[in-house]
């Protein structure tokens, strides 16, 4: 049921017929917002904000008309005054709530609501008051004497009865205002507070991909990033290269140089592997202990091989000293190289061919590690087709 549609009522006339005849049309467009309001809710802001347009300059003119006749009447300038200040107010409330809408919980009612109780109010009171004095002072009385009769007690009853629901509606008025400041501040917190836990989130999230020693991802973005790969690269027929890096006698060089500098270490052949990788699609991650890993999307055999070797010259660049090392008086590494377009033992199950191509590398590993070290082998085309779940 569409809610408080103002009704007019012969006690709202003021005897003023062009005042009356402005009174009526802001009734209209009161109802005109009220129907605007219910036909389209809140959401369609268009015909609501035409009509709400349409009622502020109505307003605006017919105040400024209602201001005009009082001084041309030269109305006792404290009732211009205080008739002032209520228009004044009519306007930035109703501006307030208009610019509060969206956070409103039933615009329509407190618009409405508002509307209505404000235009029955002030015609009773400031209006009437307005139009007795004009046709005081038209039969003679001075402007003065016309103000001062509204005091009389004359119709006392209802005299009090609209001071003393004014007064409450200003309160009310206050309140409302005070509630919507306090509304937009309470957003604004809400909104602060999202964004700072939206910002935590995004750094937790960050951290938990990587590795806090090394800064690279870690072993779990490592598992999920190599799914994700050979799973698009066996659908598009596409090989993915995987290379195995493992420290030589790291536990020696631990031994012999301590394990705070054994970490040291590890850091800085970090930045020398991160450094020969070129595709922003390559991922380097810490397999595990002293063992790295790349993957390297779309990269074949002879792909990944370069890149293995490029990684065993990076190293060895290093110089860093391994005076224990059988190999060399250097750091070095072992690479095992696999490079193929991902077979799932078992596409039904879902995999993707990942656990094949790490089992794959890391065979190969192991053969680096057993042909003397310091070098990269690349996995045998036998093994590709391996099933490996
Ligand atoms: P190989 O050439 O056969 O790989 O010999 P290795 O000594 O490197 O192999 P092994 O797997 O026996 O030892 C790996 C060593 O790496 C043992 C472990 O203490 C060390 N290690 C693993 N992770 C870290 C780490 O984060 N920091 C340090 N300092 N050492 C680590
Ligand atoms: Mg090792
Ligand atoms: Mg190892």
């Amino acid at each position: 049921m569409m809610r408080t549609a103002f009704v007019w009522d012969e006690s709202f006339a003021t005897g003023l017929p062009e005042m009356d005849g402005q009174h009526r049309e802001l009734v209209n467009l009161f109802n005109g917002l009220g129907l605007a309001l219910f036909v389209h809710g809140v959401q369609d802001e268009g015909p609501l904000a035409d009509a709400f347009d349409r009622l502020l300059r109505y307003t605006e003119s017919h105040f400024a008309e209602e201001e005009a006749l009082m001084r041309r009447m030269a109305l006792d300038p404290r009732f211009i005054a205080s008739h002032l200040a209520a228009h004044t107010q009519f306007v930035e409330h109703l501006q307030a709530i208009w610019g509060q809408r969206a956070s409103l919980p039933d615009l329509r009612v407190t618009l409405t609501d508002f509307l209505t109780s404000w235009m029955a109010l002030h015609i009773l009171g400031a209006d009437q008051s307005l139009a007795r004095q004009v046709r005081a002072v038209e039969q003679g009385r001075t402007p003065a004497q016309a103000f001062e009769d509204e005091g009389e007690p004359r119709d006392a009853g209802t005299r009090v009865l609209t001071q003393l629901v004014t007064r409450l509606y200003n309160a009310l008025i206050s309140q409302n205002r005070q509630l919507a400041l306090a509304n937009q501040q309470l957003e604004e917190r809400v909104a602060e507070r999202t964004r700072a836990l939206e910002e935590a989130n995004q750094a937790l999230r960050a951290m938990v991909r990587t590795d806090g020693l090394l800064g690279i991802a870690n072993r779990a973005h490592f598992d999920e990033r190599i799914e994700q790969a050979c799973s698009l690269a066996w659908r598009q027929e596409r090989h993915v290269g995987l290379l195995m890096i493992d420290l030589d006698h790291f536990k020696r060089y631990n031994d012999w140089y301590g394990h705070r500098q054994g970490d040291i270490c590890l850091q800085v052949v970090v930045r020398a592997v991160a450094g020969v990788l070129k595709r922003d699609t390559d991922l380097l991650a810490r397999y595990g202990g002293e063992e790295l890993v790349v993957v390297l999307p779309d990269t074949d055999r002879e792909g990944s091989v370069a890149v293995a070797e490029r990684v065993l010259q990076a190293v060895r660049a290093l110089q860093l000293n391994h005076a224990d090392s059988p190999v060399a008086p250097y750091v070095t590494v072992s690479i095992g190289v696999c490079s193929r377009v991902p077979a799932p033992a078992d596409p039904s199950r879902g995999g993707s061919g990942a656990a094949g191509l790490i089992a794959c590398a890391d065979e190969a590993l192991y053969r680096a590690k057993g042909a003397g070290r310091d070098r990269s082998v690349l996995a045998e085309k036998a093994v590709k087709f391996q099933a490996v779940a």
